[in-house]
């Protein structure tokens, strides 16, 4: 080992005199297991560094060592999950929490959650009662189906539909339907997992009723259809109708189930969207069972909502899966507070963060766009151009891709750093700002960006350009 290495080792502080050091000063206020940690970790990482280096690593002093302890205790005592400013124009983001919910909901978050409450006892005759029948008469009601379960996510309520009612029997499944959502969730694989056999027919852009026609033998139980979510066929296709399919199944004594994937409760055609089929509209088919999230264009907390008729929902409730997958008080809380909003669907558009982000009209969008721009503007400028834009937001979480929501942003192209960097050093503050570049420039639509947010939004911008704005 060479001299200046030695020399360097020795140079490092004590890790017993570091944390006495930090125990008492009054500025910190860290357990001291999460102290020592800290200490440890970056002294034996220093010296790590001063092995591997060729005697060269600069001898670090007492204030720049304490300066790096801080912010290393800073760093450990933030929680992992943390709320972040969405600035991507993905409204139902699925990697930064799909949908949020309103201050009215949280609330009965809140409200579940610090408190006792009647999750399953009766109030009227003071006997254990059932947790769902706390939203059924809701879901039946907004969707026009004789009965409703819910479960931890859509993925769950395919899973003990499919157990339920398929088990070691054949599903009939259109090839154009085969979708594999992200995070891996792909119908064939749900379906193995069921005991359920898969029984694809037609070819991936058209299937024809007669395809399921002569699919059906002795052990078939359902025919399935699916809802393409994340991609779209388009050219010379065709698929058969849900109408179509109940009149088959009848005739052939099958169940029918379709896996809504989004499943919305309102008619976004009336908003410029493209036209998608709502839940009642499929209840309505006379489709037996039907699922959906919570989380996505319905606007609520995670959850899979099951409806259909009563028969085919009772035996589903019945099935053990169910205690597995069933959901907390915290869903129940935000599942009724969210679908009570629903029946006042001009309300709820209001109301419901994901129908008020989706719908909000561009213009709007622009006044808020230069509502942000005038309070930072002039504060951060010596740093960074910075303009308003033009651009499209996205409705995201599988539903209606390719469809673009004409929006406003605020672009940021900086002096001093590249804007690769810009887009790290956001992403790495206490609460994140998440953007996205596009042609050298980092663009924060502000779809995304709620009224509530903006001071503070404003105020971390302003705060960030003037603490590095000139660095690299
Ligand atoms: C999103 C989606 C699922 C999975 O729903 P989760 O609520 O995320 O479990 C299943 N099927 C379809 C068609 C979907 O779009």
């Amino acid at each position: 080992m060479t001299d200046n290495k030695t020399h360097l080792l020795r140079q490092l502080p004590k890790v017993d005199d570091c944390i006495l050091e930090l125990v008492s000063a009054p500025d910190i206020s860290a357990p001291i297991a999460i102290l020592k940690q800290v200490v440890v970790d970056m002294i034996q990482r220093e010296r790590e560094k001063i092995l591997h280096s060729k005697g060269d690593v600069p001898d670090l002093s007492r204030e720049q060592w304490r300066a790096s302890f801080i912010s290393e205790i800073e760093k450990k005592l933030q929680p992992n999950l943390r709320r972040v400013f969405n600035g991507t124009g993905v409204v139902i983001h699925t990697n930064l929490g799909r949908s949020i919910l309103s201050q009215k909901t949280t609330d009965s978050l809140a409200r579940a959650g610090g408190f006792y409450s009647n999750l399953e006892f009766d109030l009227d005759t003071g006997k254990r009662g059932s947790r769902y029948s706390l939203v059924e008469r809701i879901i039946c009601d907004l969707t026009g189906a004789e009965a409703a379960l819910v479960v931890n996510n859509n993925a769950a309520a395919v899973l003990i539909a499919l157990d339920t009612l398929a088990k070691g029997k054949e599903v009939i499944v259109s090839r154009g339907q085969l979708v594999e959502i992200g995070g891996s969730f792909r119908i064939p694989d749900v379906m193995e997992k069921s005991g359920a056999f898969l029984r694809e027919v037609g070819a991936t852009n058209r299937t024809h009723l007669s395809d399921y026609k002569k699919a059906i033998t002795e052990n078939c139980a359902m025919l399935l259809r699916v809802h393409t979510s994340n991609f779209r066929i388009i050219g010379f296709t065709s698929e058969v109708s849900a109408e179509e399919m109940v009149i088959l199944a009848k005739e052939r004594g099958l169940i029918t189930m379709e896996d809504l994937g989004s499943g919305s409760l309102v008619d976004l055609s009336k908003y410029g969207f493209p036209k998608e089929p709502t839940v009642q509209e499929i209840v309505k088919a006379g489709v037996d069972v039907i699922t959906f999230s919570g989380d996505k264009l319905l606007g609520g907390p995670q959850a899979g909502i099951i409806v259909g008729n009563k028969e085919t929902i009772s035996q589903i409730k019945k099935n053990p899966l169910n205690r597995a997958l069933r959901i907390d008080k915290f869903t129940l809380a935000a599942l009724e507070s969210v679908l009570t909003e629903y029946y006042d669907i001009d309300k709820a558009l209001k109301t419901i963060p994901t129908l008020n982000m989706l719908t909000v009209p561009a213009s709007e969008i622009k006044k808020r766009t230069q509502r942000v721009f005038r309070r930072i503007n002039k504060k951060i400028q010596q740093y960074t151009e910075i303009k308003i834009v033009q651009i499209d937001s996205r409705v995201g979480g599988g539903a209606l891709p390719e469809f673009n929501i004409p929006s406003w942003a605020i672009e940021l192209a900086p002096r001093f750093i590249r804007v690769s960097k810009l887009e790290k050093l956001l992403r790495e503050l206490a609460t994140p700002v998440i953007g996205r570049i596009e042609s050298d420039r980092f663009l924060l639509d502000m779809r995304t960006i709620q009224e509530r947010e903006i001071a503070e939004f404003s105020s971390l911008l302003i705060d960030f350009f003037n603490k590095v704005g000139t660095r690299d």
